[in-house]
């Protein structure tokens, strides 16, 4: 993928090209498209994705033409702090250098008269924080009413940060017509519903959620028998044995599987429920939401039934198989260690799935720790060995209780093929789940008790420095982040 392909301007190209990017980043090549269509965009990707390329450069080729007016910014960029604000101004700027774009900052700590003249001459673009900017408009000094777009940048930053009545108010402020941007890394359930609210049927772009929970999640893989009871031994002892274990989900990679350890773990007087793709929506419902309000505390679950679903966060994550797709590792593991909390994720790894080891080790670009002995690799080539002599039989000897390994694999994949991701996420997200507030998140909110206290201070003032992270230099991007991402229409 080149910049090239995005649809932007020759102008803009060049000073891309000028600023020494070869490639967009995903959540770049994913939006930029739809924002030059004039969607609106909900981008939600990690700090150091490279979001704010991702409407600046399109925002500039749109700006290609028309003409500012006295007091009417055409475009609005709404930022949660003058740190941020001043980042993208220098976007502006050196995106812009072929361009005669007319842009003004509207931050604390600059005098408002100075700021007061640049926006009588008329601008392209304001940057503005949420409280300066109302400052200003309740001095009428400034008209909403010519705004084409309007960016909501680092929404979940203006979340903590107390901005969001603020925003509700400026969106309303705005023509209603407008196109809208926004950005988030996250997706709290406030956000969720500001862009309910304030989105026209949104294209949304999301870079994959695993990539933001690497750092807090501790992985670990402990080794097991192949058979079906010795998995099923291990995966006890390592929920007995959990440290502050709150609640699990138990990742298998076949829907009989879910059934089976669903089953065992019921038999062994654990408290739990299964999800997997032959339930129908009012069992899974019920499981989701037994799950939810902690009355099981663990949920059996195959990647397809789990996929897209909106299931809080959990303190632990166990593979019961190491999955056959690597991607699907770091999807699962995703399910833990979000918003910044720890997790763990324990993979339960046989002889037999060394191969599938190193393709995720390869993956997520680190090896994965050993909880206790490693698996040799006598035991890994002798596994294979096993592995080849059985398939020239009837392959019967190496699944454990009569399940040739050949048939798991065909199973996984007509799961998959069964159900297509689309149709497996949407009736689940929108319908038979309303999020309100659930238990697993009225603990965030306790661990953050300054949220609003702080705003008042914090607006403006940059007192709320960003974290040294906002300045991530892209060499330091994990690979999987540059993997394509997901996008689908809301
Ligand atoms: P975010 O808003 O997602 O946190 P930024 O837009 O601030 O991320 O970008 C993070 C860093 O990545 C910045 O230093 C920026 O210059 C750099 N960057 C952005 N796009 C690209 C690209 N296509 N190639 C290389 N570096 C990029
Ligand atoms: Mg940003």
């Amino acid at each position: 993928m080149s910049f090239s392909e995005l649809g932007l301007s020759a102008k803009v190209q060049a000073a891309v090209a000028a600023a020494g990017y070869t490639e967009p980043t995903p959540i770049q090549a994913q939006a930029i498209p739809h924002v030059l269509a004039r969607r609106d965009v909900l981008g939600i990707a990690q700090t150091g994705t490279g979001k704010t390329a991702a409407f600046t450069l399109p925002m500039i080729t749109m700006l290609e033409e028309g003409r500012a007016r006295a007091r009417m910014p055409r475009t609005l960029i709404l930022e949660p702090t003058r740190e941020l604000a001043a980042q993208v101004e220098d976007n502006f700027v050196k995106y812009g250098v072929n361009h005669k774009l007319s842009v003004a900052l509207l931050i604390g700590g600059v005098s408002f008269g100075d700021q007061d003249a640049k926006l009588t001459r008329g601008v392209d673009v304001l940057i503005a924080t949420p409280g300066r900017l109302l400052d200003h408009f309740e001095r009428g000094r400034l008209l909403l009413t010519g705004v084409e777009l309007l960016v909501i940048d680092e929404a979940d930053r203006m979340l903590d940060m107390g901005f969001i009545p603020d925003i509700e108010r400026i969106c309303k402020m705005v023509p209603f017509t407008r196109q809208t941007l926004f950005f988030t890394a996250t997706m709290p359930p406030e956000i969720q519903r500001i862009t309910e609210q304030f989105l026209h049927n949104p294209i949304k772009v999301e870079v994959s959620r695993a990539a933001s929970t690497a750092t807090t999640i501790t992985q670990r893989l402990v080794r097991s028998g192949k058979k079906d009871f010795e998995k099923r031994d291990t995966l006890r002892a390592l929920v007995r044995g959990a440290d502050s274990l709150k609640n699990a989900i138990i990742f298998c990679n076949r829907k009989s599987e879910v059934a089976t350890v669903y089953k065992s773990l019921q038999k062994h007087e654990f408290s739990v429920a299964a999800l997997h793709g032959d339930m129908d929506q009012s069992a899974r419902t019920a499981a989701l939401t037994a799950f939810r309000d902690g009355k099981t505390q663990l949920l059996v679950a195959s990647d397809v039934a789990a996929r897209g679903l909106d299931i809080p966060d959990v303190s632990h994550v166990f593979n019961y198989d190491t999955p056959h797709h690597a991607e699907d590792y770091v999807h699962r593991i995703g399910r833990t260690g979000r918003a910044g909390r720890l997790g763990t994720a324990i993979t339960i790894v046989t002889p037999e799935d060394t191969k599938l080891l190193s393709a995720i080790e390869k993956l997520i670009g680190q090896p994965i720790e050993w909880a206790g002995d490693a698996i040799s690799d006598e035991e890994a080539s002798e596994a294979k060995r096993e592995r080849r002599g059985a398939g020239g039989r009837s392959g019967r000897s190496s699944g454990g209780r009569g399940e040739p390994r050949g048939e798991s694999r065909g199973e996984a994949r007509s799961e998959t093929r069964a159900e297509p991701r689309a149709a497996e996420e949407r009736p689940a997200r929108r319908s038979a789940e309303p999020r309100a507030t659930t238990r697993a998140e009225r603990p965030e909110r306790a661990e953050r008790p300054a949220r609003q206290p702080e705003a008042p201070v914090s607006r403006d003032r940059g007192s709320a420095r960003p974290p040294a992270s906002e300045e991530a230099d892209m060499s330091h991007m994990p690979q999987f982040l540059l993997r394509p991402v997901t996008y689908r229409g809301k």
